[in-house]
């Protein structure tokens, strides 16, 4: 009997998630696959945030924090906004969530109405239709393409608004495109913002610290929409951080107190030793803390666009931040190596990780189904190895 209810089953899995539950299935048959699917960073997290935690359960941080976090670790990252980000939010304008998954469903069950719209610029990372669906919001696509750089323009944005409009909802640097949004590209879509009051703009920064431009803006230091912008951040990409699920968001006051008051019911407050290391990352001056992983992914990004432009058909941007390749393979749709007939990217990904034993993630549920994304979080070994596979497995297509 399966009676789940109608909510799950309009719900799709994750698509990173499902990728990397089939690359682990078949490495358990014994397969060489090299996983290539899943956004987390192979670096482990720094000693000193591993010490803070220690310290942490040395202290006998065992027991329940204040739902939104402990005051001294709100505290910090009020400091990180203002310091890294120019960014005003006191303590009680932060809600630390278990990662910033949850943080993003916390603003969307939230601020959303049954119908109410989101504009997601294409690609969006896999769970923010969903979490936008669960919502009973509906996700609404501003397409883009490989040829502008996989961005979005400010007057799609106008041109998709309708009177049901209640929120964008966009990641920079962007998983999965890699993309970052300029100080001016930013303005030119806050002015749109201007004629709209009542559209909530939710910035998803967690990709801040893997940024190769430097220059990371935040769309909430915009004083004419800042009242409307909640900024979201995390410590899973930039801190190696991703098992220790700890997110948290910026936000107006009533906002944080209604994702609290959700959280409150639904999990209370994440891990207190995480929150405790957290704090340290928090307070860590990052370029000198991350830099060097951030140095690793841009050489790893070199290193795999110069194998990916060798092979034919497959068309890429330059990304500027994250750790993702998000590459257009629609040349390959229609053609088969006399068996497979690769109809679209999901056959594509499909084809890739049965044959030659690759992970990778299909474009589809980022809203760009002639993509596949690439993560690089993976040694230069494994990627030159990746992209050797890829190249013969490819050539096979006619
Ligand atoms: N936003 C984006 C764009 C992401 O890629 C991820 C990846 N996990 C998240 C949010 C959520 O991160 P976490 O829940 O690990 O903090
Ligand atoms: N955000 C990462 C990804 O895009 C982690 C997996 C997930 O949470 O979906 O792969």
């Amino acid at each position: 009997m399966n009676k789940v209810s109608e909510r799950i089953n309009r719900l799709a899995e994750s698509a990173t998630l499902a990728m990397a539950r089939m690359s682990r299935e078949l490495k358990a048959l014994g397969k060489d696959v090299i996983a290539l699917s899943l956004g987390e960073p192979d670096f482990n997290t720094p000693e000193f945030i591993k010490d803070a935690a220690k310290n942490a359960i040395n202290n006998n941080f065992s027991h329940y924090t204040p739902v939104a976090g402990l005051d001294e670790l709100r505290i910090s990252i009020s400091e990180k906004f203002k310091r890294d980000n120019n960014l005003e939010y006191t303590k009680d304008q932060i809600v630390v969530s278990t990662g910033a998954k949850q943080s993003l469903a916390n603003v969307c069950l939230s601020l959303l109405n049954p119908s109410d719209e989101v504009l997601l610029p294409c690609p969006y990372w896999v769970s923010y239709s969903e979490i936008i669906k669960l919502a009973e919001g509906i996700p609404v696509e501003i397409p883009s393409s490989v040829k502008n750089n996989f961005k979005i323009t400010a007057s799609q944005i106008e041109e998709a608004i309708t009177e049901k409009t209640k929120m964008f909802m966009f990641s920079s640097p962007c998983n999965p495109s890699g993309s970052v949004y300029t100080e001016n590209e930013l303005r030119d879509i806050a002015k749109v913002f201007e004629k709209h009051p009542n559209i909530f703009i939710v910035s998803d920064e967690i990709y801040e610290h893997i940024n190769f431009t430097d220059e990371h803006f935040s769309i909430g230091r915009i004083d004419s929409i800042k009242e409307r912008v909640i900024t979201v951040n995390g410590v899973s990409k930039g801190f190696a951080m991703t098992g220790w699920r700890v997110g948290f968001i910026g936000a107006p006051l009533w906002i944080a107190k209604a994702c609290n008051k959700i959280q409150g019911q639904v999990t209370s407050a994440t891990c207190a030793v995480a929150q405790k290391a957290t704090e340290e990352a928090m307070k860590s001056d990052p370029k000198s803390s991350t830099s060097h992983m951030k140095d690793s992914f841009l050489k790893r990004r070199d290193l795999l666009l110069s194998e990916l432009n060798n092979i034919e058909g497959i068309k890429t941007n330059i990304p500027d931040g994250a750790f993702y390749i998000f590459p257009d393979v629609s040349y390959y749709f229609g053609k088969s190596d006399g068996e497979t007939i690769i109809s679209n990217a999901n056959d594509l990904c499909m084809y890739l990780l049965n044959n030659c034993y690759v992970a990778l993630v299909s474009g589809a549920p980022f809203g760009n189904p002639e993509c596949v994304r690439i993560s690089y979080a993976a040694s230069e070994e494994k990627l030159l190895e990746a992209s050797k596979r890829i190249k013969n497995q490819l050539a096979n297509l006619k």
